[in-house]
């Protein structure tokens, strides 16, 4: 039997798993960090702390198993996106890891929609314009951090950063390239629009390449402190997001992936470029011939854990004091009141949304109430006001891709049989909960499988996972829901033109 390590360079920690070649979890390990927030909207991480994590992370898996360190033929990598780290003519780091969750070039992505310079950009590199990608971030730094900007020799992301530490070389894969608003998705080469806007040369990005690429010759120090074998092979690997598409058996036309942890999104694969005429979802690089094609919603779980708080703080309390799960009691509460919450509608726009609005001065409503609603209502409209909104997000996916045949869920709400069956209600399709632990790591690792000749293509994601639930739209429920989308995707388009002014209100007041 032979053996791989699926690791994942996430936002708050590294995952690293060990798997035989069937997929088969022996070993795990997570390595947290801090964010550092000195500033407001500001979301760093230390370079050297996410090497360290790495580090021990695989040291980890390799020192708990007892599989030899020779039958592990290598280390594949996903990270977290849109990451920037500039990088001086000595080759070390000036500045920390500027993750996605950064929002100081709010201003400069702001310019670039208004200007209409970024939905041109944004249709070659199918990254939205949003502060996360580092377009924004480039354009911030060389305006109000000039001196700092015109140091680097690199700019990098967190990922190129582990990799040359390990092996002196500093290359980028397509997938993380994709995500950067600076690479062309179409032609695979950095972007010349993108490129001239932010006022760069192609020579201060990293060369780009696939995301099977191996790196061997690892420094022979790290390979002793982690128990590999000096010839190991690492594979650069692509995105968490993308991979989280493969780690869940979502890379078949007409599947599509979608999460609600504490945000949502979601995912398909397609097989060629496209993007969106109204630039509101991504479209990012997998492998040769494969792209996901998805939008991100900032308003998941967290506007159930908000319901929670706010509206049933003393079901809470009893919950804990009962050692039990708030969430279970609240989802039993909501399962009392009729699909479509006896017409209330909840617009979930408490933090902002990204897809498919792209607004930051979203804002939350409940439309409809009267005196016969209840706090229950209230809570059940929310869990649906979160897949109604989901739902938006498929719509415009449709415009591009086709309708979805079946849907891979995960995140913490499928935790609920009530809040999965809503999905497959409100989406009138098919559900099912793969049983994929750690999807990131599972997608990287059998990205390196294939790599590495240990497995003949990425399908063979098929025979690693199982299911542990599936639901059926429910006929009763979705007629129920047919009615009330229309109105609830109605009221957010006119309420688009008051956000502005109600979130002025609340900065000023
Ligand atoms: P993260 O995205 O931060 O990794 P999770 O995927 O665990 O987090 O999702 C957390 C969210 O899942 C919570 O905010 C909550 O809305 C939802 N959730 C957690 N437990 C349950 C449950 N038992 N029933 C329904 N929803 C749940």
């Amino acid at each position: 039997m032979e053996y791989i390590i699926g690791a994942d360079i996430g936002t708050t920690s590294t995952k690293a798993v060990l798997y035989d070649q069937k997929g088969n979890v022996l070993e795990y390990a997570n390595v947290g960090y801090p964010l550092y927030q000195d500033e407001p909207d500001m979301a760093e991480q230390d370079v050297e702390e996410i090497f360290e994590a790495v580090v021990d992370a695989i040291t980890q898996v390799v020192r708990k198993s007892d599989v030899a360190a020779k039958d592990i033929r290598g280390v594949s990598f996903s990270s977290a996106m849109h990451s920037l780290i500039l990088l001086n003519q000595e080759m070390e780091p000036i500045t920390r890891s500027i993750t996605w969750a950064d929002n100081r070039a709010a201003k400069y992505s702001e310019e670039l929609k208004t200007n209409g310079l970024g939905q041109k950009i944004y249709e070659k590199t199918g990254t939205p314009i949003h502060p996360m990608a580092p377009l924004s971030k480039l354009i911030w730094l060389k305006t109000e951090k000039p001196e700092l900007f015109n140091q680097a020799r690199y700019f990098i992301g967190i990922k190129e950063y582990v990799l040359y530490k390990f092996f002196g070389e500093l290359k980028m894969d397509q997938s993380i390239a994709s995500a950067t608003g600076l690479f062309n998705i179409f032609d695979l080469t950095w972007d010349n629009l993108a490129l001239e806007t932010v006022g760069i040369t192609v020579d201060l990005l990293p060369e780009v390449v696939a995301t099977d690429y191996q790196f061997q010759g690892i420094k022979k120090s790290y390979a002793e402190v982690m128990g590999l074998p000096e010839d190991i092979k690492f594979v650069i690997g692509a995105s968490d997001g993308v991979l989280s598409n493969l780690g869940v058996n979502a890379v078949d036309e007409g599947v599509l992936a979608l999460t609600i942890g504490t945000s949502g999104a979601i995912r398909t694969v397609v097989d060629q470029p496209v993007t969106d005429p109204k630039g509101r979802l991504f479209c990012y690089v997998l492998s040769e011939g494969k792209y996901v094609l998805g939008g991100p919603v900032n308003n998941g779980g967290i506007v159930f854990r908000w319901v929670r708080d706010q509206l049933f703080a003393p079901e809470k309390e009893t919950a804990a004091q009962m050692k039990i799960d708030s969430y279970d009691i609240l989802t039993e509460m909501a399962s009392t009141i009729p699909a479509g919450s006896d017409g209330l509608i909840f617009l979930p726009y408490l933090g902002g949304e990204r897809a498919p609005l792209w607004d930051a001065n979203a804002r939350g409503t409940y439309f409809g109430l009267n005196r016969n609603h209840t706090r229950a209502h209230m809570l059940r409209a929310a869990l649906e006001g979160i897949v109604f909104n989901l739902y938006t997000v498929l719509l415009a996916l449709e415009e591009v891709s086709g309708s979805p045949k079946s849907i891979q869920a995960t995140g913490g709400f499928a935790r609920s049989a009530l809040w999965r069956q809503m999905l497959a209600d409100i989406f009138e399709t098919d559900v099912t909960i793969p049983e994929s632990f750690e999807s990131s790591c599972l997608g990287a690792a059998v990205l390196g499988m294939v790599s590495l000749d240990m497995a003949k293509d990425l399908t063979v994601v098929k025979e690693m996972i199982g299911v542990t639930n599936a639901h059926h739209p429910n006929e009763k429920n979705y007629t129920a829901y047919r009615d009330l989308l229309p109105i609830f995707i109605r009221l957010s388009r006119q309420l688009s033109g008051e956000y502005k002014a109600i979130a002025d209100y609340q900065r000023t007041h």
